[in-house]
């Protein structure tokens, strides 16, 4: 945990790692709480409109210790890999805790994915068992014959698409369960990065990230935890921002943590659960964030409370830290990472100024650069990559079965992040752009998330996405798809105010020299923008 500390600077000078030779995840989450405080509250599940429940530490560990019994009589032993298709939900919680006690490898997976994407992460991971619901079931009984390796599939919802019923099958298995010992560098979790750039790859983690985390997850929402702490995110466990930011932290911690299955997310929902839950702290990612702007007075309608906000994953820009200061008083933190090496530069209201629109500054105990290929440190103001020093205890330890991507991701001292930025002479970091997004134009280079910050400042802007677009003159043009808030009708004449407001408040060779309106963004399932999609759109609507 931070030590306590006035300042960012105090707080850097004093924190010092503290990583033991033995660490195990599911231990540490569960049966460290179970054991001295077995009815303390550790997950509540809510489903809109439907039932909440509470689980205790105890009950999570009584959970867990059946599904790790039952795993290991089927045959699931330390190394094995058991991929997790659910939302989020209590099954998901014990699933993960279950898999690390018995020392084998869980993968988190989206819900939402298609038979396509399972098809690749199961086998690329070679999962031999895999936790789902019957709508990822009927998902498995189409691509399953091309899956030898996955010899079980367990279904909390009971044994249709010739499933096995976890439920029934855990009821009859004891209650106790010695977990292996595991090493905090032993692996732990492989999870996909979102694919925006190109195919996922499995980043595969230690123990240890657990605790590498903390002090990115405590520095955003202001030294968590604090007396009263209630954590929720609507962002997927099965994304390294879910489960690593929120719910393994949380229960680390003793927190309880809020697990909502939305019929459909939506910014009113959001207000009401947390309205509901009485949510204390919260990470909502900035699409996220863009849909719930889009509520109108939400203060008159809910009774909301948050101590602390926490955003990152795309650029959160200064549009939206000025509308968290209106709607929840308080000034959302961003923070910076990826799944191979997460939460690596922060912001921190308590303990400092932020400067809205600047990404933040490395979180005590990491080294973040700005670095060339070579991975030699570049000049205060200069543009290169962003460069996280290894070893640290929050970096992956390889891609799944890809020695040669794993190599590649390493220059130097340092793990290239594949995103530009700069860093000012007070260590201030400005994510800049993907190696991809930034454009160059007549000369300049310019990242994308200045100008779609700038464009959703305008009042009929709900969501944008600008990419450089190929020109024989300029290199690139800048060009803008913008999808409108509702109600708004798309015109020459609004799109061209759109140019006009950007080149008024940024600079002449940043405005869009081309816009477009459109319906939705390509996103991942993540919530990112991809910009790449957006790129080979301009250049095939001029074939
Ligand atoms: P892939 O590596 O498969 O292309 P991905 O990089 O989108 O996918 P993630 O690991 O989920 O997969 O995302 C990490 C990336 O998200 C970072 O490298 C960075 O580009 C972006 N990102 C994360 N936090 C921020 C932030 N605060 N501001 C801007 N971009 C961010
Ligand atoms: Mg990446």
């Amino acid at each position: 945990m931070l030590p306590s500390a006035n300042t960012y600077e105090e707080l850097r000078e004093k924190f010092q790692w503290d990583i033991p030779e033995f660490f195990n995840i599911g231990v540490d989450i569960c049966d460290k709480w179970a054991d001295k405080h077995a009815a303390r509250e550790a997950l509540i599940f809510a489903e809109e409109e439907g039932p909440t429940t509470t689980y205790t530490f105890g009950d999570l560990k009584k959970l867990s210790n059946q599904l790790a019994n039952l795993l290991v009589s089927q045959g699931i032993n330390r190394g094995d890999r058991v991929g997790i298709l659910l939302p989020q939900a209590p099954e998901t919680a014990f699933s993960h805790i279950a898999i690390h006690k018995l020392g084998g490898i869980s993968i988190p997976l989206f819900s939402l994915f298609g038979e396509e994407a399972l098809e690749y992460r199961l086998g690329n991971s070679g999962a031999k068992a895999l936790i789902t619901n019957n709508a990822g079931a009927e998902k498995l009984a189409k691509i399953r014959s091309s899956l030898p390796e996955l010899e079980l599939i367990l279904n909390i919802e009971g044994t249709d698409f010739g499933t096995r019923s976890l439920h029934a099958e855990m009821a009859e298995q004891s209650h106790d369960f010695t977990p292996v010992k595991t090493k905090a560098e032993d692996p732990a979790i492989i999870i996909y990065t979102s694919g925006t750039t190109g195919q996922p790859k499995g980043a595969l983690h230690a123990h240890r990230t657990l605790l590498g985390h903390l002090p990115g997850v405590e520095m955003p929402h202001n030294m968590f935890p604090k007396e009263g702490d209630r954590f929720w995110t609507p962002a997927d466990w099965a994304w390294i921002g879910g489960l690593i930011d929120v719910l393994l932290p949380s229960l680390h911690h003793g927190v309880t943590v809020v697990a909502c299955r939305f019929k459909k997310f939506s910014g009113e929902a959001a207000f009401q659960l947390m309205q509901d839950l009485k949510i204390r702290n919260a990470f909502i990612p900035p699409t996220a964030l863009k849909m719930m702007r889009q509520v109108e007075n939400p203060s008159d309608r809910w009774n909301y409370s948050l101590r602390s906000l926490g955003s990152g994953g795309e650029a959160l820009g200064a549009e939206l830290i000025q509308w968290g200061r209106d709607t929840f008083g308080l000034t959302i933190s961003e923070f910076y990472g990826q799944t191979e090496c997460n939460l690596v530069v922060s912001t921190c209201a308590e303990l400092m100024e932020t400067r809205p629109g600047v990404t933040g500054k490395a979180v005590p105990g990491f080294d973040v650069q700005i670095v060339d290929d070579n991975g030699t440190i570049l000049e205060t103001g200069q543009l290169g990559n962003i460069g996280v020093r290894a070893p640290n205890p929050i970096m992956f330890l390889q891609y799944w079965n890809n020695p040669e991507a794993t190599k590649k991701k390493f220059s130097g001292d340092f793990l290239i992040t594949g995103d530009k930025g700069v860093m000012d002479k007070d260590g201030w970091i400005q994510f800049v752009g993907r190696d991809d997004d930034v454009i160059t134009s007549s000369g300049y280079r310019i990242g994308p998330g200045e100008i779609e910050d700038c464009l959703l400042k305008h009042d009929a802007v709900a969501m944008a996405g600008v990419i450089g677009k190929p020109d024989k003159l300029r290199t690139e043009i800048v060009k803008a798809y913008i999808v409108l808030k509702e109600g708004i009708e798309p015109s020459d004449e609004l799109a061209k105010e759109l140019s006009e407001f950007v080149k008024q408040r940024l600079a002449a060779h940043e405005y869009p020299r081309e816009l477009e309106f459109v319906e939705a963004l390509p996103m991942t399932t993540t919530g990112k923008v991809i910009r790449r999609e957006l790129r080979a759109r301009a250049i095939d609507e001029e074939v």
